[in-house]
């Protein structure tokens, strides 16, 4: 149906479309306003592109991609972003100021995974 191909494309923010977020298997999506709001903080410091690589996934998704049993990203906590002419280093430094619950630095296919967990902060290298 043509009409599915606008679903989520909405601006919830300056520089973020809903639909960035989805699932890429079934365009469900769940996302908490904290995440949202510090990904906000990361585009204005960074003053360029945010890249969402993986927002929400569906538990189905979720395993497809190899991700952790009950992922951050099931529930609208998590964000994986990559960012253009910024070394992952200095993107992770940022990161560790805006102050993000979880980061896990991904060296070698270069992301970041970012999420607001409510537990106490997580940090890891891949
Ligand atoms: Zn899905
Ligand atoms: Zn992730």
């Amino acid at each position: 149906m043509q009409m599915l191909n606008s679903i989520n494309h909405i601006i919830i923010a300056p520089h973020f479309n809903l639909s960035e977020f989805a699932c890429p298997c079934c365009r469900q999506v769940m996302l908490h306003p904290k995440l949202l709001g510090k990904l906000m903080e990361l585009r204005n410091i960074l003053e360029r592109p945010v890249y969402i690589t993986s927002g929400y996934r569906c538990p189905g998704y979720n395993r497809e991609v190899g991700g952790v049993p009950n992922s951050y990203h099931c529930i609208g906590l998590a964000a994986d972003i990559k960012a253009r002419d910024i070394n992952l280093i200095e993107l992770l430094e940022i990161c560790e100021n805006i102050g993000f619950g979880g980061i896990g630095f991904y060296e070698k296919k270069d992301f970041l995974h970012l999420d607001v967990r409510p537990t106490k902060r997580s940090r890891w290298r891949e």
